[in-house]
């Protein structure tokens, strides 16, 4: 592992200014990913900023009616807050289906959003990945790719991004905040990972050296929410795909929908168009089924990941249904 310089910043600017303009440095979180793929050596920054100790630990209401959820705050803390439970169980039910419960006691909200790709060639330093080395090609398009993205790739990648709690804030239109040198700025979750395109190694749309300081909900939709995750065995593991959903069901016709996709893409997958289609639809299993093929239909599986148009086709109906049979009771 390269030599690195260590610092601990105490306040939000601080933080911003210790990291300044250095394309060689980096915050670091709980350390439960950057640590990892420094040991790997895709990771070699030349100085760590450590932001646990910054004042953005609070999960907060708003004068809106919704949380304002620190970069701090760490997954453990988030799943457990009282609000979190009762207002947006779907979130608590993502974070608590992510990794092991050492592993969220330690991982932050900020660092949770800006984990990589747990693509095994980007991960190989001997292996060619666009994503790590630009230009230098994409070999899981032809070779390991089963847990690998059927919706908005390109050729240049097709790795999936790993957040199960990112589904939920996708889901939940959250806002992530963020501080630079020349002041805050904000960005909403959907607009926060960058498309593929031919640059896989640009993954979010946040101003180089940029702190994220908070993840903002709006209020909670008026429905109940749900987050299914299915992964190839029960403990931690990546998901292979999930779904976050809420649905406000009235006289057996659904008022509003949210919905949003994990490990399908490069990003926490928003399901516009099977959204458009519910919202207004019956709540029965025809028009689930109707809405899932639709927000399908754009898929691109390649050669060993087509069960996931299925699996995720299924996950969908199974959520909805789950949702609308709560609803009922
Ligand atoms: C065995 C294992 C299983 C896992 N399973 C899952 C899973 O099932 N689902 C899931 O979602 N995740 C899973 N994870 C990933 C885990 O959730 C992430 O490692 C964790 O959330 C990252 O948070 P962190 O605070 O430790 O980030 P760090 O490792 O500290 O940082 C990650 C990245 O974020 C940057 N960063 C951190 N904080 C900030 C900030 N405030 N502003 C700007 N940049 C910042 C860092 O510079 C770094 O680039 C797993 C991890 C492991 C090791
Ligand atoms: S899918 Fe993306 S991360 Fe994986 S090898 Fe290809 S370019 Fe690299």
């Amino acid at each position: 592992m390269r030599e690195f310089d260590y610092q601990r910043a105490q306040d939000v600017s601080g933080a911003v200014a210790l990291l300044g303009a250095d394309p060689e440095a980096r915050f670091l979180g709980g350390g439960t990913n950057l640590v990892d793929l420094m040991k790997s050596g895709v990771e070699r920054p030349g100085r760590l900023v450590d932001v646990r100790e910054l004042p953005l630990d609070r999960i907060e209401s708003t004068a809106a009616g919704g949380l304002r959820i620190g970069a701090t705050v760490t997954n453990s803390d988030l799943a457990a807050h009282p609000e979190v439970r009762r207002r947006y169980p779907a979130l608590t039910q993502a974070v608590l289906a992510g990794a092991s419960g050492q592993l969220r006691n330690m991982a932050t909200v900020g660092g949770n959003l800006l984990q990589r790709t747990r693509c095994g060639y980007f991960a190989d330093v001997a292996k060619p990945c666009n994503k790590r080395v630009p230009g230098s090609g994409c070999p899981a398009v032809e070779g390991e790719h089963r847990n690998h993205a059927i919706l908005g790739a390109s050729g240049h990648c097709v790795a999936v991004h790993p957040s199960d709690m990112g589904v939920a804030l996708a889901a939940f239109d959250a806002v992530v905040e963020y501080e630079t040198e020349s002041g805050p700025g904000e960005l909403a979750l959907t607009d926060f990972y960058l498309p593929v395109g031919d640059t896989p190694h640009l993954e979010t749309a946040l101003p180089p050296g940029a702190l994220v300081t908070a993840v903002t909900l709006p209020p909670a939709p008026a429905a109940a929410s749900r987050y299914r995750k299915v992964r190839e065995r029960a403990s931690y593991a990546f998901a292979i795909g999930s779904v976050a959903a809420a649905l406000d069901i009235q006289g057996g016709v659904v008022r509003e929908a949210r919905l949003a996709l994990g490990a399908v893409a490069s990003r926490p997958w928003r399901a516009h168009a099977a959204e458009a289609l519910l919202t207004g639809g019956p709540a029965d299993a025809t028009a689930y089924a109707a809405a899932a093929d639709a927000e399908l239909a754009a898929a691109q599986p390649l050669p060993d990941n087509g069960y996931k148009v299925t699996l995720l086709r299924n996950l969908i109906v199974a959520v909805l249904t789950e949702l609308t049979e709560e609803a009922a009771r």
